[in-house]
């Protein structure tokens, strides 16, 4: 073996020590989510003057935290939008059985987590496919939105699931939950950075540091409330958005 090859599993072991150790650098404020409103087929946002906010879930179920979510989503009344993987779907249906159950609305965001970096249409189809066989037959419910893995994407896949019949989201906040390792911190960029009709980016997968986790969501549920937000799901918020502006603009 090449000296550099017996070397390489030491420099990543250490790199993923490092990782785990050394405190992530601060997210800067102004990198608050990709975009807002919608642009290209794509919904970041919902602008209005009512405080309510969308908070959504990426890549669950998780046996763990999944069911700590759902109790702090119920203690404060809140409803929100899973985007879970289906396959985890599959691995964990008693779970995902369980956020429909709760009154939570259940987006697609792919089988198997793939990343379309680049145009693969086949293969984003075969994903449509098993994951339109899977969540009603599992969950009994047919998504209607949908979020690309890492947010990647481009017009063309963007249409391709407008053909399908999704809205495809993206969101206005990002919580960087997967990189900011202080609870505190992460609820609070969270809750400073929140405004009416935000869709906020936030994971259930069982990656997540389950402690920091409970505990950063605790925060943040208090703190939208005492800020009197209404958590609702994704399509309520589009719904509520399109009501708002209908009576901005008045009887024809
Ligand atoms: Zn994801």
């Amino acid at each position: 073996m090449a000296p550099a090859r017996r070397t390489l599993p030491f420099v990543l072991a250490g790199l993923f020590a490092l990782w785990l150790v050394v405190p992530a650098a601060p997210v800067s404020p102004q990198l608050k989510g990709p975009g807002t409103g919608s642009r290209g087929g794509v919904v970041f946002s919902v602008p209005m003057e009512a405080k309510f906010v969308a908070i959504t879930f990426d890549d669950g179920p998780s046996p763990s935290l999944t069911p700590a979510v759902l109790g702090i989503l119920r203690q404060h009344s809140a409803r929100c939008t899973f985007f879970p993987i289906g396959r985890e779907v599959q691995k964990y249906p008693e779970v995902a059985r369980q956020v429909v159950a709760e009154g939570h609305e259940i987006g697609c965001h792919t089988f198997s987590h793939v990343y379309f970096r680049s145009p693969a249409m086949a293969r984003l189809e075969s994903e449509f496919d098993t994951c339109e066989k899977l969540f009603p037959e599992t969950l009994g419910v047919r998504p209607t939105l949908f979020r690309f893995p890492g947010l990647a994407y481009d017009t063309t896949m963007v249409q391709a699931a407008g053909k399908r019949g999704y809205t495809v989201i993206s969101c206005s906040l990002d919580a960087y939950d997967w990189r900011i390792k202080d609870a505190k911190q992460l609820a609070q960029r969270v809750t400073s950075l929140i405004r009416p009709g935000d869709i906020v980016l936030m994971h259930d997968g069982d990656w997540l540091n389950l402690p920091r986790a409970k505990e950063a969501l605790g925060l943040i549920f208090d703190s939208l409330q005492q800020q009197g937000y209404i958590c609702i799901t994704v399509s309520e918020l589009i719904s509520f958005g399109l009501a708002e502006q209908g009576r901005d603009q008045g009887p024809e």
